[in-house]
């Protein structure tokens, strides 16, 4: 259900993608008026429709991975707090090297784990086989599992926090594109959308791939860029048991996990494109087959039955893009390099503290801002 544009509204959200869920939700908590502006008539049809759902807690530093964290520890009692099923399944994350310095990479990542918690360790070639039967083994030096880690369905979780934050007064209105952020003295006071305008003093730009377009409307050049990335899927295929950890080879830049009895798998391309580019090129299966066969010869059985294309927002440090902005009032939550499923819960949360209290409680987001993207001044 669509709402009417209110004429005044404390927070503007912008897009209504796992984000701007997570963001309506934490900013109702903090007892603020919300409205959620969404292009599309409905709801999580961009880069969250496209995800693979992975949640895993395995980063090189620290506050990625305990922003990971609170997401998968927030999985098992989901549904109980929000009514919507996460759909969460344990099934781990595993990936495998064929390249000592890759290996190198996952010792580091499993060492920055240990400190907080992630329960990711280390495997011999010959532990693989126990955890993931099917792979072919030959040039796999070893590997890093996170057993802890697993895959959701990001829709459920997207529609737990927006259903939450309607209950919670929150209004959302689709088919309503925001045309402008309107400022007064360096400060927001609304935005300009097809359909009216609306007044408030807070605008927070969740809008995905589309960020870099609605920042640009209060003239701010953000580095967070699309890249589309294809997801191919095969029909029934139950030679992966539905129990796989999501299979990550990263020297073959491939993964794949199963899902509903076939097998979604990924050539990890990292294409640069506009937004709303999300054509699928289906010369791009054949690469994907022949990593798969790399993989595991099982594969040579699957056939593609249907695929899909999204946009990665990606920064150059691959990190979120969190916090405010030289214009007051103009929040980002956006860039999230390929891993906004596995940070939505603590950047809603976070960025709602930093919005209605100065600060954020317990996880810095300093490290997240956009000024840490300024170039250093002379003198
Ligand atoms: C193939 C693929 C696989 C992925 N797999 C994973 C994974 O396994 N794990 C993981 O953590 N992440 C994964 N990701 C990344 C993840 O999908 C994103 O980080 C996440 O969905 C970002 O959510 P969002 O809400 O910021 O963006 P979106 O879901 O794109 O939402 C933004 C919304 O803003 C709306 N909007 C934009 N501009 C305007 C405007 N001017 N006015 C009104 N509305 C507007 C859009 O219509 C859209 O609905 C994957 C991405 C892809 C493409």
């Amino acid at each position: 259900m669509s709402d009417p544009l209110p004429k005044t509204i404390d927070a503007v959200v912008i897009g209504a993608g796992i984000i701007g869920a997570s963001m309506a939700y934490h900013l109702t908590e903090a007892g603020l008026g919300v409205l959620v502006i969404e292009k599309e008539q409905l709801p999580g049809t961009g880069s969250t429709a496209a995800a693979a759902g992975g949640i895993r807690a395995i980063f090189d530093n620290e506050l990625d991975i305990r922003y990971a964290l609170e997401t998968r520890a927030a999985m098992p009692t989901f549904e109980e707090r929000f009514g919507w099923k996460p759909e969460f399944r344990r099934h781990g994350y595993l990936y495998t090297a064929r390249r000592e310095s890759t290996l190198d990479e996952y010792r580091r990542d499993a060492d920055a784990g240990i400190k907080c918690g992630t329960g990711a360790r280390m495997l011999t070639p010959e532990e693989v086989p126990e955890i993931a039967p099917i792979l072919d083994m030959s040039g796999i030096v070893g590997a890093m599992f996170g057993p802890e880690d697993g895959y959701c369905d990001p829709y459920g979780v997207m529609m737990g926090f927006l259903s939450a934050a309607r209950k919670n007064g929150a209004r959302i209105s689709y088919r309503t594109q925001v045309t402008g952020v309107k400022t007064e003295g360096g400060r927001v006071t609304g935005v300009a959308t097809n359909r009216g305008e609306v007044s408030c003093a807070t605008v927070v730009n969740c809008a995905g791939p589309f960020a870099r377009k609605v920042a640009a409307m209060v003239d701010l050049d953000i580095p967070a860029r699309p890249h589309r990335r294809y997801i191919f899927v095969t029909g029934p295929f139950p030679q992966v048991p539905k129990t796989n950890p999501l299979v990550l080879d990263q020297d073959n830049l491939f993964y794949f996990k199963p899902e509903s009895g076939t097998v979604i798998m990924s050539g990890m391309e990292e294409e640069p494109d506009e937004p709303d580019d999300t054509a699928v090129r289906w010369e791009r299966s054949e690469g994907v087959a022949e990593k798969a066969l790399r993989c595991a010869s099982v594969f040579s059985e699957a056939g593609f039955a249907r695929a899909w294309a999204g946009m990665r927002t990606l920064t150059p440090d691959r990190r979120a893009i969190l916090g405010p902005t030289p214009v007051d009032g103009f929040f980002l939550a956006c860039g999230f390099s390929g891993h906004g499923i596995c940070q939505c819960v603590p950047a809603g949360r976070v960025v709602a503290e930093y919005i209605t209290k100065g600060k954020s409680e317990d996880l810095p987001i300093e490290p997240y801002f956009l000024s840490r993207f300024e170039e250093p001044q002379e003198g």
